[in-house]
């Protein structure tokens, strides 16, 4: 149980410590000389119980929340509204720890990425998306993923971690904060919202691989004392992680997206390994439950686009069979390369012919954009340690997250 939960315990793992290694330490919590709580990690609960445990009324819990989330303050001395006593009671057991920025790059088109620094060498992605109506921010739930899909970088480098809920969250508030500091110009933000509007769990890892984190960080997302996003504006993106799936509609049912990449189990075992364990009749029904609570009555299919291999017409009709049943939508992602991978991008001709058979049967299908593709070039000024494992996968974030955050 994490710490801070209701009917959790002083000493735990902690995994919100802004001083323990990553995975956390057994230590006494507050102890003279111990560790010290990273506020981006609580959620409501966490917060409430903070406060109980300090001997304080749960509405502090609320009052810091709006600080730390809504003012977006990095300093418990700037919560202004508590007592200097309350400050320094606090402060002797908790903290804001942002992100550590590795870099911050910019495109032309106004898309904007972060590389965040998660210790041990490795390092993780943020993209924020400006459009007319909206901004999206693209993050990431885990440093590596374990689940090795064929055509993925990510999945090619191996797991390293699950980032914590004070790094999920922490990539939305450092975001807000750094385009407000910047003076972002939007609609939105002159009517006094904060410059991100959606968030889609589509960079880097498997979000329902880290379940207790990423629905830790949703609750927070959602909390109106919090970020107060609605839940159709949060998406997750996941391979199919049945069980997961089901745990995520009764906990915390945002948009789903799918990786569907196959309309039959032979060929989708090869691609998305994780479906030999679950497969597509498991996982469509698991869709289905999931839309009784979802906030759209639609699940987004996403369909990377594999030249020879999952591609043609038949693929699409068989696919348009497979789904007929299911309130969807297509996001079609023309796959981004990498060295020694064994596939090739359709051509852009035939993403139009598989795009048109499933729009033909009824299928509101997508293409989708590139967005930000001269920070790419950015990219390579990386360090190599963290070069690899962040390049290649911007390009198919970006646009898998312009196309399905609406
Ligand atoms: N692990 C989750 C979320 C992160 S991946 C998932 O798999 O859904 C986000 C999206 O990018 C997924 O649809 C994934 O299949 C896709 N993707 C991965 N590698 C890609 C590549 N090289 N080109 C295009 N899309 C890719
Ligand atoms: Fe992991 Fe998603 Fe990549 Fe598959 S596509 S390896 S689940 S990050």
């Amino acid at each position: 149980m994490p710490f801070g939960r209701p009917g959790g315990q002083m000493y735990g793992p902690h995994a919100h410590c802004v001083r323990c290694p990553p995975g956390g330490r057994n230590v006494p919590f507050g102890r003279p000389g111990g560790h010290v709580i990273n506020l981006l990690g609580l959620d409501a609960a966490g917060l409430a119980a903070l406060f109980a445990n300090l001997g304080e009324k749960p509405f502090r819990g609320k009052q810091v929340s709006h600080w730390v989330h809504q003012r977006l303050v990095g300093d418990v001395e700037a919560m202004t509204d508590l007592s200097r006593a309350l400050r320094a009671k606090l402060a002797a057991v908790a903290a804001v720890r942002g992100p550590v920025v590795v870099s911050d790059t910019t495109a032309a088109d106004g898309t904007r990425k972060w590389l965040l620094d998660v210790g041990a060498g490795n390092a993780v992605e943020m993209v924020y998306i400006p459009e007319d109506d909206r901004g999206t921010l693209c993050i990431s739930s885990q440093a590596g993923c374990a689940l090795d899909c064929a055509f993925c970088s990510t999945g090619k480098q191996g797991f390293s971690r699950n980032l914590t809920t004070a790094e999920i969250v922490g990539q939305l508030w450092h975001a807000n904060r750094a385009l407000l500091a910047d003076g972002i110009s939007a609609p939105w933000v002159d009517q006094g919202r904060a410059p991100i509007t959606n968030v889609v769990l589509m960079g880097m890892g498997e979000p329902l691989a880290n379940y207790d984190s990423v629905v830790s960080a949703l609750g927070t997302f959602l909390d109106d004392n919090a970020y107060g996003l609605s839940r159709r504006r949060v998406t997750l993106s996941t391979s199919g992680l049945v069980p997961a799936i089901d745990r995520l509609r009764e906990a915390c049912p945002v948009a789903l997206a799918i990786s569907l990449h196959a309309g039959n189990d032979p060929l989708r075992d090869r691609l998305v390994p994780i479906n030999r364990k679950y497969p597509l009749a498991q996982l469509l029904a698991a869709c289905l439950r999931y839309l009784d609570r979802a906030p759209r009555d639609f699940v987004t299919f996403e369909y990377v686009m594999l030249d020879g291999v999952n591609d043609t017409t038949d693929h699409a009709h068989e696919l348009a069979a497979l789904v007929r049943d299911i309130p969807c939508k297509f996001n079609l992602i023309p796959w981004n390369p990498f060295p020694g991978a064994a596939f090739r991008t359709s051509p852009r001709a035939r993403i139009l012919a598989f795009q048109k058979v499933l729009m033909d049967r009824g299928f509101v299908t997508t293409v989708r954009k590139t967005r930000g593709d001269d920070i790419d070039a950015a990219c390579g000024q990386l360090a190599g340690r963290v070069q690899d494992r962040t390049k290649r996968h911007i390009r198919m974030r970006v646009a898998a997250a312009a196309t399905t955050a609406h």
